[in-house]
């Protein structure tokens, strides 16, 4: 028999979680990051010798559901793994901070792989493979319309195919879209988000040009979202709302590595304004949250709980 809203439908520290009691739905990708540090990059053409691989759960779907679950809400991821030793190394790492995984499907294909080379100065350089998440289907989402109705947040990102992103969208409730990797999006898409999440970058790709950060914020929300926040790594963030900007300060902190820094703000951000909170709220503690992250390592691992984040 089908599941029905109310019903368990996965675990959160091992009990059942009922569908409507989920806070976030993250619909997104899981990727294994597989990380070596080098002395510099290779130019096209050349090999250069790195450090020993290291492996590590990531993808921005699954750090976003980390993120948040690790905080204390309630998380399901929707998406695809494969049926590989990866696989199952995205799943353990999702179940250990209590992600609901019920819809999260394995796939006969490769998980997804982000290759990243780190330099000398933490300069990343990464190549995604998709593989299974890029098998993540509208009608995979149109299956779990239950889930995401009963949501009061879905949290979106791009590293799934666009068809996918605009169904659960058009399913939710309120609809967060952190608009990364910088893709062209519909503008139905566009309409639906409340907020877009983007970074400098991302703002200025999306724009055509940097700027202020309040223009770039006043400028997107005419592009037709209900909402804008464009975070701006150690200077916080700033929120457009009904014409209105707000700047949202961020902690100092003596950052180690940022990785994964934009996925931990979105987690965040999406579990905050499930709990009601005001968007401008909802920033500032997630900019907390970013700047917590940014003092250890790593992405996952380096996300903080809320006892944490209450200490900054
Ligand atoms: P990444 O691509 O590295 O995951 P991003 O570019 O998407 O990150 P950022 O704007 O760098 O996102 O960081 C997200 C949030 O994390 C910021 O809004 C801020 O609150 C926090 N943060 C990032 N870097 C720092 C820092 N050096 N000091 C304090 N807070 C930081």
């Amino acid at each position: 028999m089908g599941r029905t809203v109310g019903q368990a439908a996965g675990e959160h520290d091992g009990r059942p979680v009922p569908l409507h009691r989920h806070d976030v739905v993250v619909v997104g990708s899981a990727n294994a990051d597989l990380v070596v540090q080098v002395g510099r990059h290779p130019a096209p053409g050349e090999t250069v010798l790195g450090s020993d691989l290291a492996v590590h759960p990531g993808g921005k779907g699954a750090n976003q559901a980390v993120a948040a679950a690790r905080l204390g809400a309630r998380v399901a991821l929707l998406g695809r793994v494969g049926t590989d030793g990866h696989g199952r190394l995205l799943r353990e790492s999702l179940r250990r901070d209590g992600v609901d995984l019920s819809h999260l499907h394995d796939t006969p294909a490769a998980s997804g792989v982000a290759m990243i080379a780190v330099g000398p100065r933490g300069d990343n350089s990464i190549i995604v493979a998709p593989g299974a998440n890029s098998l993540l289907s509208e009608d995979d989402v149109r299956g779990a319309a239950p889930l995401l109705r009963s949501a009061p947040i879905v949290s979106l990102q791009l590293e799934i195919p666009m068809p996918a992103v605009l169904a659960a969208a058009r399913l939710a409730r309120r609809a967060v879209l952190n608009l990364s990797p910088a893709t062209p999006v519909p503008d139905e898409l566009l309409a639906l988000c409340d907020p877009l999440v983007v970074n400098e970058h991302e703002a200025a790709l999306v724009l055509g040009g940097m700027g202020d950060a309040a223009q770039q914020a006043k400028a997107l929300l005419a592009l037709g979202p209900r909402s804008v926040v464009i975070t701006l790594g150690a200077d916080g963030a700033v929120t457009a709302e009904d014409g209105a900007v707000q700047p949202v300060p961020s902690p100092r902190v003596a950052p180690v590595d940022t990785t994964g820094a934009g996925d931990a703000f979105a987690g965040a951000l999406a579990w905050r304004l499930a709990r009601g909170d005001a968007l401008a709220d909802a920033a500032a503690f997630a900019a907390r949250v970013g700047a917590a992250t940014v003092r250890r390592p790593g992405a996952q691992n380096s996300y903080p709980t809320l006892a944490e984040v209450e200490t900054l």
